[in-house]
Order: C-alpha cells, then sequence, then structure tokens
C-alpha cells in the first residue's frame, strides 16, 4: 500500500517531509532554484530546438511538490510559443524542434491532494499548471498514472512506489527512453536507502545515448555511484549561494533490453497508419496517433462507428480486479483510472457522451464471493477510492435500493453510453489530427507490397500504408495474415427493460452475475448473456427470458425487479476475447518465423536465437476487450504506440509481455506443442 508523506509547513510557507526533515524545495526561490539545477543544467533550451527526434523524455526521483513538473511545463510551453512565433528554421535536418515532452516521475510518499494545494499556492505564475495537475492528481495505487495536458503535449507518467522498485518494472527496449534526469530527493545523509548503486545502475539501463543528469548534491557517494555505473560526473556552480551541485552524461546506451527477444515489442516509423474496425478500440487508437500527429484512416464494415461490441445503450465502466496483485489486476486497475481520466476529459472539452459517473456496485450474490470480498478487504490491495468492501446495509444505502447483499463497490466507476464515447472519442481525435474515414468499407484482403500495406475491397485498394492496426474484435481473424488469432468469441444480449416507481430509484449500476443499470431513458439495461461458439448478432427473445430470470433469481425478493416493466428491445453482438481473459497489444507476429527464430525455446534456451525475418512488420493486433473494452482499451491503445514509437509505455514490463500478441505461440513452443 501506498503511504502518503506527512508534511508539514515552516515559517516561511515551505514544506517540509516529517520522516525526513527536509524541505521540498529551497526556502529561498525554490523555483528559480528548480529552473538552475534541473532545467538549465540538463541544457534543456538548446536541447528542445535540437533534438533527434519529436518528443523528449525526462525522468525524476522524487515527484514531490511538482515543482520540478510545473517549472519545466511552463518552460516547454514558452518554448513551443516561441518556436511558433519565430518560426526558426533548424539548421541541422537531423535535428528536431521538440513537439512533446514527456515527464516520468517517482514518487515513494505523496503527498495528500489538500496539502499540495496548499504547497503549490505560493506560484502564482504557476497557478493555471497546477490546478490543471491537482485535477489529475492520482490515487495511492502503486505503478504508473499516465496523465496528459495540452492535448497530449505533456505527458506525466506518474510511478508511485519506490523508485528502485518502480524502474524495475519499467518496460524498455535496447535503445533505452530517457533523454535528461533530474536527480532530486532528499539529501543523501536524510534519505540514503535512496542514493544506492541500484538506482544509478537502473538509471543506465533505461538511458539514451547522450542521456544527461543534473543534481543538487555532490556527496560522494552519488558521484561515486554515477561515475561506477557509467556517467560522467563534473561539478559545477550550484544556485545562488551554494558552491556545487553536479552535471553529467551517459556516452551510449547500454543496449540492454527489459524483455527477453520472443516478448519484446517491436518498433515502427508510424509514417501512415491504417486502423480498422469501429469499437472502442478504433477510437483510442486514433486518438492515440492523432495526438502524436500521426496520419491515420480509418476502415469500418458498418455504415458508421460502434456498430458491433462497443453498441450497448448503457455500458457499466470498472475495473475487474482479483484478490492478489496479478498482472490482470494491474492492467484493469490502472486501465480504469486513465480511461476515466480520458473521458472526463473529453467532456471537458465539448465532446458529449451520457453517461453517469454514480459508481458500480458488485453484488456478493453467493458464499464464495462473500469470502472473495472479505478476502480482498483483508489485504488491503486496493485503495478505497478504486474499490472497498460493503456491508448490505452500506451497500443498500449506495444503491437506494433494498438487497440485502454485502459488496465491493467502486465509487469512481459508472456507467456510459457506448456508440457516443466511441463517437465523442474519434471526433476529439478528429480535431487533433484529421482523419479519413471509410464506411461501409469491408476490407477483405492485406497485401504487404515493398512500399507498405496495401488493403484491398470490393476491387478497390487503399494505401500504401506503413502500418496496419487490426481492431476489428470478433473479425479480427479474417485475414489470411491473422487467422492464426486464437479467438474466443462470445455473444452477449443486453435487454432494454421498462423502469418502474421502485426501479427509478437504484442510483448506482448493480453487477451480479450480469449488470443492470440506473435508469436512463426510462429503461435500464439487463445483461448480459454469455454464450460461447455463435455467431449470431440477431436478437433472441429467449435471451431476454434468461436475462429477466437472471434477475429475478438473485433479485426476486426485491421491489425494483419484481416491478419491472416489459422489455422493449435488446441488442446482441459477439465479443472477442483470449483463453487468458486478457487482450492484446503488439506486432502481430508470422507464426513460422518465430518458431524458426525461437526453436530453442523449445529446449528451454531462452537467450539462443535467429534473428526475426518479420514477414509481416507493421501488422498489429489490438482486440480481446471481451466485455471490458471501455475499461482497457484506451491504455493498451496507449501502450501499443507508445512502443511502437519509441516512447515510455504505460503499463510494466510484465503487463506488456501478459498482453503481447506472440503470448501463445511462445507458450506452445515451451511446452513443445507446436
Ligand atoms: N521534485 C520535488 C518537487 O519538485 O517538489 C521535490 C522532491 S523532494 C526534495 C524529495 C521527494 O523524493 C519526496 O517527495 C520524497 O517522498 C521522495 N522520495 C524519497 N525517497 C524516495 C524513494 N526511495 N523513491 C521515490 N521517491 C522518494
Amino acid at each position: 500500500m501506498i503511504k502518503n508523506a506527512d508534511i508539514h509547513f515552516n515559517n516561511l510557507g515551505t514544506p517540509v517531509a516529517d520522516d525526513f526533515n527536509d524541505v521540498y524545495f529551497s526556502n529561498d526561490n525554490g523555483q528559480a532554484e528548480s529552473d538552475y539545477v534541473f532545467y538549465q543544467q540538463n541544457n534543456m533550451p538548446h536541447r528542445l530546438q535540437n533534438h533527434d527526434r519529436a518528443h523528449f523524455v525526462i525522468a525524476e526521483t522524487g515527484f514531490g511538490t511538482g515543482l520540478n513538473f510545473l517549472n519545466t511545463w511552463q518552460q516547454f510551453k514558452n518554448h513551443l510559443a516561441s518556436r511558433q512565433h519565430h518560426n526558426q528554421e533548424v539548421h541541422n535536418p537531423a535535428q528536431q524542434n521538440v513537439q512533446r515532452l514527456h515527464f516520468m516521475s517517482f514518487e515513494k510518499y505523496p503527498i495528500r491532494t489538500d496539502d499540495l494545494q496548499k504547497a503549490l499556492q505560493v506560484w502564482p505564475n504557476l497557478a493555471a499548471l497546477s490546478k490543471q495537475l491537482l485535477a489529475k492528481y492520482p490515487i495511492n495505487l502503486a505503478g504508473c498514472h499516465r496523465l496528459e495536458f495540452d492535448n497530449g503535449q505533456i505527458t506525466l507518467d506518474l510511478y508511485f512506489g519506490d523508485v528502485q522498485e518502480s524502474l524495475a518494472t519499467i518496460s524498455y527496449p535496447q535503445t533505452g527512453i530517457i533523454d535528461a534526469w533530474y536527480l532530486d530527493g532528499f539529501a543523501p545523509s536524510k534519505n540514503p536507502e535512496m542514493w544506492q548503486p541500484t538506482l544509478f545502475n537502473s538509471m543506465v539501463n533505461i538511458s539514451r545515448s547522450n542521456a544527461t543528469f543534473a543534481t543538487f548534491t555532490v556527496a560522494g557517494v552519488v558521484r561515486r555511484g554515477l561515475a561506477d555505473a557509467g556517467f560522467t560526473v563534473q561539478k559545477i556552480k550550484g544556485y545562488g549561494k551554494k558552491n556545487e551541485m553536479l552535471i553529467g552524461s551517459l556516452a551510449h546506451a547500454n543496449q540492454a533490453q527489459s524483455a527477453p527477444p520472443y516478448l519484446a515489442h517491436q518498433q515502427s516509423s508510424l509514417k501512415n497508419v491504417a486502423v480498422i474496425g469501429g469499437g472502442i478500440a478504433s477510437s483510442a487508437i486514433l486518438y492515440s496517433l492523432a495526438k502524436r500527429g500521426v496520419n491515420s484512416q480509418l476502415f469500418c464494415q458498418d455504415r458508421h462507428l460502434a456498430m458491433g461490441a462497443s453498441h450497448n445503450v448503457q455500458g457499466a465502466v470498472y475495473p475487474h480486479l482479483q484478490a492478489k496483485n496479478s498482472p490482470h489486476s494491474e492492467l484493469f486497475a490502472h486501465s480504469f483510472l486513465y480511461a476515466k481520466r480520458l473521458y472526463q476529459q473529453l467532456t471537458e472539452h465539448g465532446f458529449h457522451y451520457d453517461h453517469q459517473w454514480c459508481g458500480v456496485l458488485q453484488h456478493a450474490i453467493k458464499q464464495p464471493l462473500v469470502e472473495r470480498h472479505q478476502n480482498i478487504a483483508h489485504k488491503q490491495l486496493w485503495p478505497n477510492e478504486l474499490m472497498h468492501s460493503v456491508t448490505p446495509e452500506q451497500g443498500d444505502e449506495i444503491a437506494g435500493v433494498s438487497t440485502g447483499y454485502s459488496g465491493v463497490y467502486f465509487p469512481l466507476g459508472g456507467w456510459v453510453n457506448p456508440p457516443q464515447l466511441v463517437s465523442a472519442l474519434f471526433q476529439q481525435a478528429n480535431t487533433l489530427k484529421p482523419i479519413k474515414s471509410h464506411f461501409n468499407c469491408d476490407i477483405e484482403q492485406l497485401e504487404k507490397t515493398s512500399q507498405g500495406w496495401l488493403l484491398l475491397s470490393q476491387g478497390q485498394q487503399f494505401g500504401p500504408f506503413s502500418d496496419v492496426i487490426v481492431c476489428a474484435g470478433e473479425h479480427s481473424d479474417r485475414f489470411v495474415q491473422t487467422q492464426a488469432l486464437p479467438i474466443v468469441g462470445v455473444r452477449g444480449q443486453v435487454s432494454h427493460v421498462q423502469a418502474s416507481p421502485a426501479s427509478r430509484k437504484l442510483k448506482t449500476v448493480l453487477c451480479h452475475k450480469g449488470y443492470f443499470t440506473p435508469a436512463y431513458l426510462d429503461h435500464h439495461c439487463m445483461g448480459a448473456t454469455f454464450e460461447k461458439n455463435s455467431k449470431s448478432r440477431a436478437v433472441k427473445d429467449q435471451d431476454n427470458q434468461k436475462n429477466r430470470e437472471q434477475l429475478l433469481h438473485f433479485y426476486g425478493q426485491t421491489d425494483f425487479a419484481s416491478s419491472l416493466g416489459a422489455i422493449t428491445t435488446a441488442k446482441a453482438a459477439v465479443r472477442c476475447s483470449f483463453i487468458d481473459h486478457l487482450p492484446m497489444a503488439g506486432e502481430w507476429p508470422q507464426q513460422s518465423d518465430y518458431i524458426h527464430a525461437f526453436a530453442n525455446l523449445r529446449a528451454g534456451k531462452r537467450y539462443q536465437y535467429h534473428p526475426l525475418q518479420k514477414p509481416q512488420q507493421g501488422l498489429h493486433i489490438l482486440t480481446g476487450f471481451g466485455a471490458r473494452g471501455l475499461c482497457s482499451a484506451p491504455l493498451c491503445a496507449e501502450q501499443l504506440v507508445a512502443a511502437l514509437n519509441n516512447e515510455p509505455q504505460p503499463l510494466s514490463e510484465r503487463v506488456s509481455q501478459a498482453i503481447h500478441p506472440a503470448r501463445f505461440i511462445v507458450r506452445d513452443l515451451i511446452r513443445n506443442k507446436i
């Protein structure tokens, strides 16, 4: 569990950490010191105009009050404004003007929001940015919280947890990901646990060639540690009255990578991208691409968006958490929080979709669930804001109807209208970078040529594209190249039932074996059925019956369920999932290529392999979200694009491996089954 910082404010108004007896920033103009030590001494003004790519990545130890982040964000805005104003030319064509800033920061003891608000009040010139940070400041969940500002020009990956432990979870390629380090953190004398060789060695693992660092301290342990790890180390004049500080750089990335070669994610040029599909995964990937200014086109077999599995009238949004800190739970917890921020931001930007953040209550409808919920509560795995257990009385109070069940409550959850949401997200993407859309366009074939990928549909040809991302749900395996996708299709039908005076009192989404939503347009969504091996999208009367019977089975004694009116309409679709209940995001490998390259996995030799030929390079999969796409698609889309674009990835290495498209091939090779 993440523990908050206990702080007080000294007589100059500077926040002080009780446990470390050290200030968060200097009593004497902390912002100027932050700017001098970290921003200027990492040579940021020059590097933002002369970088080898369009995004720049800073990593910081100790987020604290976020002052370094806010100052850097402010300076980056100035950089963008002045570039626009002067429209300066870059002399060296290999060097670019940075368009997006990525700031990663690690914090073991997050400051409470009210303390943070107070601490940041002393910087009126940063007030507009502080307000935005405070609005998105995460709950106390360990791991990476990806926060986006200024339409994705600024990304803050705020890791809650010990910096050394967090660095060990990061997914990174051989080229590294970090361009500059802000080594903050309390003084080594007051916080010796942080300034350890493991920190310096991890820094080297994930740094790019020519990465720099700057730090206020000149302590021997830091000087020697950084030098031993491979950085040059130089003392320079410190800020104001301070005599010294340290700067340095790393000449070459050390070629380490976090993943074994068979589960490493690929990179790509992302010059122009074809996205196939029309649901939440498509909109999410188009949004992630548009933020980065990537040209993309949408191909959808239906006449408009969200006619497949994203077509329900009300979809519940909440994380699926297990009673253990598994990759599955980690994925869903962070995906949910990311999706919620994204969906809220859509509303703030004026993109409308019907929704209610009314919470989601999962009822313990049988004894094993009561025990499971108690187990989750007992282990205190999740912050209360994310999920907490409730007694029957508390649950009924939340729900506004009387059921008698205990359960777990997700206060941040709720329901959205998925077709409107998918469309709003698409509109937002389209305003960031116009997207050419092809509706009623059923892509039948994919063809790789020396120019790139061609998409063929009824005599028409589109492309070439550098990349194709297949987000076509249950249809994702329809191409020759993707037919080995081990899709499990599960048909689901949701019934729309007329509300009654008693059922209109329901204030939250109820989950039992299925789900039941608060009234919307005077109907409730009641569902859903789960039927494997059926591809039918036709509505069936007997499925409507099943949905009602199921609800009455669990809630038959309650007024709200027994008084419901007629089922007026229903919707059915086939959800796409995989056997491990995890989605898939990444380049889709050709099985024969993999089997050849990693044949030695059969003998347990993980690092003896042939290079991959990658005949399908540029073909990616983003699907398998089952009934949980509203929760998990946005962060998985972001993960896929970040990995392809060689940026910091929002998902940890273990989660990124868990959703890797090659995982089933690797599993079968290791078991000697193929
Ligand atoms: N950069 C901050 C700012 O702009 O406000 C000030 C940082 S403050 C001097 C040091 C921070 O490092 C504190 O917030 C502290 O909780 C954090 N910290 C200390 N040890 C840590 C560790 N092992 N891992 C992560 N954060 C740590």
